[in-house]
């Protein structure tokens, strides 16, 4: 991992798969492949100094090529994630290629399981987007490396986010509570829309989108609805990207009327060097991702240690003491705050190397 800010670069997918992999230092890009029931995934791992590397797997109707990217990119910021959050774990991602609204044959899920079952314990997985916790019980009839059965952590992850959203209003507007606060939060589902009720408990302004209706109608007493194109431009204090990756791009950044942008959708910004240092630029205080939503990875890792899953709810305490320590320094340095989070996760793991 020798670069200059750390953060993501994107390789050319076209060029040689080895070099690919080296581009961001990861140590494994694996492929399997079961004839008979249709298996095929690819696994990347990328840094297992602090731990037995540990990820979700996902299941996509994607090409071979984007499941790669996938992979590799997830995995990527997994590293950095737990490592911020002092997680003994390095990090991984898995991509099933397939329609995951299929049925899935028991079959399919076995050989699933053996595949993570082959690894003796190399990657710690759960359920993630196109598998189900049902998927999950299946799968785990032959590996014992699947974890998921304590409750959502999305709910886990929605507190890490209101710590953190609380932590940076507090940092930007010196305010010590949300009442009358607009937050613009994108997409309502297991975390988007538990952070909305926190929100409306801490009496914040709230505006929502989300591409499905039926997620907005619940919303529409008490929050203001805006299209998916709107939320962009919304005048606010706060935007709360909790939907897809890379929504900030070269198309959005330049509608953005927010003071911060803090949420908890992963792999937020499409470039991250370009993009983080063009925020920074403008004067919006942007939440590095995968510390705000390290509550996720918190939870899960109460499985794998065999902790009760209250520790995770604990440790997201953690979460504005970190932003606090990344605001400090990037005040001072004045480097993007995402970079700056790279450097404390990259130190972390240094330390540990010695
Ligand atoms: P989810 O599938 O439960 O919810 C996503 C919501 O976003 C859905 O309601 C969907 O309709 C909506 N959506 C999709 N595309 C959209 C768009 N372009 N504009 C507006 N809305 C859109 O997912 P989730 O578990 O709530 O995760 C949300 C984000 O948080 C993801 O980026 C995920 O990677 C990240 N995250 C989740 C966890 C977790 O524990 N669940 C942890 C860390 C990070």
């Amino acid at each position: 991992m020798k670069k200059q800010n750390f953060c993501y670069v994107e390789p050319k997918i076209k060029t040689n798969l080895f070099e690919i992999q080296q581009i961001n230092g990861h140590e494994k890009l694996i492929f399997g492949e079961d004839k008979k029931s249709g298996l095929k995934i690819v696994l990347a791992i990328h840094n297992t100094t602090l731990g037995p590397s540990t990820g979700g797997t996902r299941m996509a109707f994607v090409s071979e090529e984007t499941a790669v990217e996938e992979a590799l990119r997830l995995s990527y910021a997994m590293t950095f994630k737990c490592a911020i959050i002092d997680e003994p774990f390095g990090g991984s991602k898995a991509v099933v290629i397939g329609d995951p609204s299929m049925p899935k044959s028991k079959e399919f899920l076995h050989a699933l399981g053996d595949f993570i079952e082959s690894l003796g314990g190399a990657f710690l997985t759960g359920v993630d987007m196109g598998l189900s916790l049902e998927d999950a019980k299946i799968i785990g009839e032959r590996t014992k490396y699947i974890f998921n059965s304590k409750g959502c952590s999305g709910v886990t992850t929605a507190h890490g986010v209101l710590k953190g959203i609380k932590e940076t209003v507090r940092y930007k507007l010196g305010r010590d509570n949300l009442k009358n606060t607009s937050i613009a939060v994108q997409g309502l589902g297991n975390v988007g829309g538990t952070l909305v009720d926190l929100l409306l408990a801490e009496e914040a302004k709230i505006l929502v989108s989300d591409i499905d209706p039926s997620k907005t109608k619940k919303y529409s007493k008490v929050a203001t609805v805006v299209s998916n194109d709107q939320i962009y431009s919304a005048e606010c204090d706060v935007f709360a990207p909790c939907a897809v990756g890379e929504i900030i791009n070269n198309k959005t950044i330049k509608k953005l009327r927010c003071k911060i942008i803090a949420g908890g959708a992963n792999n937020q910004l499409k470039d991250e060097t370009k993009h983080a240092e063009k925020l920074h630029k403008m004067g919006i205080l942007h939440a590095p991702d995968f510390v705000i939503n390290a509550g996720g990875v918190c939870h899960g890792m109460c499985e794998v240690k065999g902790v009760d899953i209250s520790h995770a709810m604990e440790k997201t305490d953690l979460i504005p003491c970190i932003l606090r320590e990344i605001y400090d320094r990037s005040k001072k340095t004045n480097i993007p705050p995402l970079h700056v989070a790279y450097e404390i996760a990259y130190e972390k793991i240094q330390t540990k190397k010695k």
